[in-house]
């Protein structure tokens, strides 16, 4: 068995910028605030620029009025930063050029599956590729096949062929991590530029050292560096991953488990300064 194709070590990021990149679709929970805290204080701790990055390119599921609620729970927590937050809904021009650029490499296919479909043809065992892998049902379509779907009034979404490169990379926290990837979309169906697309560009543009960001976002780091490697970017120097925050029964922090945003907690009352320690103090693997 030999290594990844491309591996990506822990580097020192120096004094490079960190970042905090949410999605302003509600409220920020208390898991969020801490993953911010960690990444605003790792950056600051290096003395590097802190960026706040409005991740609002899933034109469906963000919400202008999350913007500024979140900026203020940030503030609240104790976070400041350097300049004025991005907004991916500025940036289109530097995705569309990302994805001529895989275009004209001959990475990008049509996609026409829905996702039951996907769920259909992928529960079939296919050796290394693990559960929802994209089988690759459109990768091979011809000219005709494409005219045919597209008649049938399918919008396509656009995939990379990414299908089967081993990627692996030294993640700060989680340690060796190695992933074989499928082909996995960059555009969707609606138009929108996909999340692995958009924060890839935007981490190498923006001059990204460090990405500290919850565990659950480990798995898209592969596709991401891969991503990268084709588009000639510099990846950031480190990944870090911290655990997600649980609720008192060790699932996923949601809302039956009560308070979990600061609002919530204020109304409880508690106050800004009490919240950010416990967040700090329950942080303490990183
Ligand atoms: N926007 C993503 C989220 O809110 C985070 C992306 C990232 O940190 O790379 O979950």
């Amino acid at each position: 068995m030999g290594g990844p194709d491309l591996f990506h070590p822990d580097r020192d990021p120096g004094q490079s910028p960190g970042r905090y990149a949410p999605s302003p679709t509600g409220r920020l929970h208390l898991g969020n605030l801490r993953t911010a805290l960690l990444a605003w204080r790792s950056a600051r701790e290096r003395e590097a620029a802190f960026l706040i990055r409005i991740e609002d390119i899933d034109s469906g599921r963000s919400r202008e009025e999350w913007v500024e609620v979140q900026l203020q729970e940030l503030r609240q927590i104790g976070i400041d930063w350097d300049g004025e937050p991005v907004r991916q809904s500025q940036r289109h021009e530097l995705y569309r050029a990302a994805i001529d650029r895989l275009e004209a490499e001959g990475l990008l296919y049509e996609c026409f599956c829905t996702r039951a479909e996907i769920r259909e043809a992928a529960s079939a065992p296919h050796g290394e590729f693990p559960e929802g892998a994209y089988p690759g049902t459109c990768r091979d379509l011809t000219e005709s096949d494409r005219a045919e779907r597209r008649a049938a009034g399918r919008p396509p979404a656009l995939r990379v062929r990414a299908n089967g490169s081993k990627v692996g990379f030294e993640d700060h926290i989680c340690g060796r991590i190695e992933k074989t990837l499928d082909d996995f979309v960059v555009r969707r169906n609606d138009g929108d530029f996909a999340y692995n697309l958009a924060v890839t560009v935007d981490d190498a543009k923006q001059g990204i050292g460090e990405v500290v960001r919850g565990a659950d976002l480990l798995d898209t780091t592969p596709r991401q560096l891969w991503l990268g490697d084709r588009l000639g970017l510099t990846a950031p120097a480190r990944f870090s991953h911290v655990p997600l925050m649980l609720g008192d029964d060790g699932e996923r922090l949601a809302k039956r488990h009560g308070a979990i945003t600061l609002e919530q907690r204020i109304e409880q009352g508690s106050d800004a300064e009490t919240v950010r320690r416990e967040l700090i103090g329950s942080a303490r693997m990183a």
